[in-house]
């Protein structure tokens, strides 16, 4: 399907008369009509919950809009946990699934009242030891090993991943927790990653549904909820199939009926983490073309770089550009378009078909609201630009500025040449 960005570049002339670029832009209209498509495609579960992955998109106001839809929050530190709680989303309304965790996590975790999902069967003696109790509401993380295959070549390897407990371990530390003083049991996997087919949920409950009837069969315990975790991709390439979040409600849904419901399992509630689906499709990055190089290839340098996002430098990903006011136009050119890091990696796009670009023309990077500006850092000394959100009225809102000098040399505050670096 062909990609049009949310915003046109008559609005861009007027948004950086404000805001100059380059700047993350969020869409108010998308997030709120996916928060809504994701309630209602899981409505038939009565207890189903979306806790948003916070480190796809840690911005409280993103947070905060998705809340008023019933989404929690799934975090994995203490910067989310403390975000989280900062927004009015506690207690219950956060997942805590973490790996490898630090003792002071657990206990902000405990203390906000989170279900804690556990990474491996040696956190129940360390959580234990480190809270002093284990809590009434309990879940374990589960990695089936082997290769998952979901369709059409759709697979990831979890027997490598580092993630989870073995079913054998699974089994026995569901039986330590109970007798520890647990009550309310979930079970939550993460087995493949950006899936782009309808199949993955479905799939994944097929195998969390098997493993907890046979739970329930060998040690009586009765799991209160699955969680499915995230994985559910985006089609970030023009020629792919976007998810149909309907159609994959609907195929967990089947699969229940199927397998939960004749178990005497038809209460347990549907927990989602997904992040990428969520805010991904639902921003575009905003930069401009500033110097154009003719060497052995065609370059195209623009204002923004890898630190307002990495994924293409990191895994090679493609996000699909569009050069607005030119949407419609023929694409007779060949670039690279890049960053200003001194790191050949930073790269937009490699080799890319785009129509041809004059200095000054506003560059539409899409698909960037998930795992793009949370992953930037600051190589270079390059700072992080702002995040804007453009509301459904057609205002823009600023939620968060962008980093400035000062912020860059803030570590070196408690050192006398602070005075020096003259960043007041
Ligand atoms: C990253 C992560 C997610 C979100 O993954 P997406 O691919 O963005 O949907 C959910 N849960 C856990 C535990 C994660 O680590």
């Amino acid at each position: 399907m062909k990609k049009t960005p949310f915003v046109t570049k008559e609005q861009i002339e007027n948004i950086v008369k404000e805001f100059p670029t380059p700047f993350h832009l969020y869409d108010e209209k998308g997030l709120r009509e996916k928060a809504q498509a994701v309630r209602d495609a899981f409505a038939w579960n009565p207890g189903y919950k979306e806790y948003f992955a916070v480190k796809a998109c840690p911005n409280p106001f993103i947070l905060k809009l998705f809340n008023e839809y019933g989404i929690g929050c799934d975090c994995a530190s203490s910067a989310e946990l403390i975000l989280s709680d900062a927004c009015g989303i506690t207690g219950d309304e956060i997942m805590f699934s973490s790996n490898d965790t630090p003792a002071e996590e657990f206990v902000l975790a405990d203390k906000l009242g989170a279900t804690i999902n556990l990474d491996d069967f040696t956190h129940i003696q360390f959580l234990e030891d480190t809270i002093g109790h284990i809590p009434e509401k309990i879940s374990c993380r589960f990695n089936p090993g082997g290769i998952y295959e979901v369709s059409n070549g759709i697979m990831d390897n979890p027997q490598d991943a580092k993630y989870g407990f073995t079913k054998d371990q699974l089994f026995e530390g569901m039986q330590i927790l109970r007798d520890k003083g647990a009550k309310v049991f979930g079970i939550h996997s993460f087995l493949v990653s950006n899936t782009v087919t309808n199949d993955y949920y479905p799939t994944l409950a097929r195998t969390l549904f098997e493993l907890v009837v046979e739970l329930k069969e060998k040690t009586g315990i009765e799991i209160s909820f699955i969680n499915l975790s995230g994985g559910v991709g985006i089609d970030y390439k023009p020629e792919q199939q976007a998810n149909d979040i309907k159609i994959i409600g609907e195929g967990v849904h089947k699969v229940y009926d199927e397998i939960l419901v004749p178990a005497g399992l038809g209460n347990v509630k549907i927990f989602t983490e997904m992040g990428r689906f969520m805010t991904g499709p639902h921003d575009l990055l905003i930069t401009k073309a500033i110097h154009e190089k003719h060497i052995y290839k065609e370059y195209i340098g623009v204002d923004a770089c890898a630190v307002d996002l990495m994924r293409p430098a990191i895994y090679g990903s493609y996000h699909h550009i569009t050069v607005l006011g030119k949407e419609d136009a023929p694409c007779t050119e060949t670039y690279d378009v890049t960053g200003s890091l001194c790191e050949n990696c930073d790269k937009f796009a490699v080799d890319r078909k785009l129509p041809k670009i004059e200095m000054g023309d506003y560059l539409a990077i899409h698909d960037v609201g998930a795992h793009g500006y949370s992953m930037g850092y600051n190589y270079n000394g390059k700072l992080k630009h702002a995040e804007l959100l453009l509301k459904e009225d057609g205002s823009v809102q600023m939620i968060r500025r962008g980093e400035t000098i000062a912020d860059y040399f803030k570590t070196f505050d408690c050192f006398p040449i602070f005075d020096k670096l003259n960043v007041k």
